[in-house]
């Protein structure tokens, strides 16, 4: 929804990145006017079941509150969760109060420390401290396993015949075949890994980041400026893109999105041809761009 660092320029709005999930949808930051982005593209805000704020800069939660009143305006009735680092409470607070309207719908929130892990319907969200201000989160989206896949030809060699025996078998049943049993696990391989995507939030490079990322589908980190400004990035907290490179080299990361790009760059180009330069696979998105992630196996 958002691609810009700090500040919204015309062409990238500040942090903020939808997710679909199977089951839920899903927003990691708000920054100001994400609700608006949310009307120029493919997803409806009313669907939001959760919402992960990484840290309290403004760039990264002010648009929570024109969030949840349209929100409000549209008739929503449940509730919404909302996670954040140490102090998220008072912005809710501010969210709900502030803007002298009625709440027609209930907000849970609760603060996360490092390590903490908010379990969704087919995944789990995990806060990982990140190296920015105090009280700053990375999180990891992780979907859980899916069930092997079934292998047909096994299955037809053990006398099972195309059609309800073949579901049954996939839904985890026994089928019987003549007087023997066929069982899921003579036709089903081994469990498969869930997707997993790692946001970084605003942070300098962290090694840890990187080792909770392992594997990842998708990283999608913070690249503010190019490498010539790093020690002005790096005194502020955050990373060049080279470094986000590094980062997703290290976490052996399939694809790496590079967001949080600083307004100076009218042509963020530069930035996208320096993280190819240590991470072939990197992409600069713009806002609303869609990215489908499928599972390779
Ligand atoms: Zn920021
Ligand atoms: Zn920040």
């Amino acid at each position: 929804m958002g691609t810009g660092g700090s500040v919204p320029t015309p062409a990238r709005n500040t942090s903020a990145v939808a997710i679909r999930t199977a089951q839920d949808m899903l927003l990691f930051d708000c920054g100001e006017g994400t609700q608006r982005q949310f009307m120029l593209s493919a997803f409806s805000f009313m669907k939001l079941e959760k919402i992960f704020i990484s840290h309290l800069h403004g760039d990264h939660f002010l648009g929570l509150m024109g969030l949840v009143q349209s929100m409000n305006f549209s008739g929503r009735d449940r509730p919404l969760e909302i996670f954040g680092p140490r102090g998220i409470a008072e912005i809710v607070h501010a969210t709900i109060t502030l803007g002298r309207f009625e709440l027609a719908f209930d907000i849970f929130w609760r603060e996360l420390k490092d390590g903490e892990v908010v379990e969704g319907d087919g995944y789990s969200v995990k806060a990982v401290e990140a190296l920015h201000i105090p009280n700053s989160l990375s999180f990891i989206l992780e979907e859980d396993g899916r069930k092997g896949r079934f292998d047909p030809e096994t299955a037809r060699k053990l006398g099972v015949k195309e059609g309800p025996d073949f579901s049954r078998l996939q839904r985890g049943m026994d089928v019987i075949v003549g007087d023997r049993k066929v069982s899921p696990k003579d036709v089903m391989g081994p469990p498969r890994p869930g997707l997993k995507l790692a946001y970084s939030g605003d942070t300098l490079p962290n090694e840890r980041f990187a080792e909770h990322a392992k594997g990842c589908d998708v990283m999608i980190h913070e690249s503010t400026t190019d490498s010539s400004l790093a020690k002005k990035a790096n005194d502020y907290g955050h990373s060049t893109a080279a470094q986000a490179a590094e980062i997703a080299l290290k976490a052996e990361a399939k694809a790496l999105y590079l967001v949080h790009i600083s307004g100076r760059y009218s042509d963020a180009t530069p930035l996208l041809e320096e993280a190819k330069r240590t991470f072939v696979n990197s992409f600069l998105p713009d806002d609303l761009e869609l990215v489908k992630v499928v599972s390779s196996d």
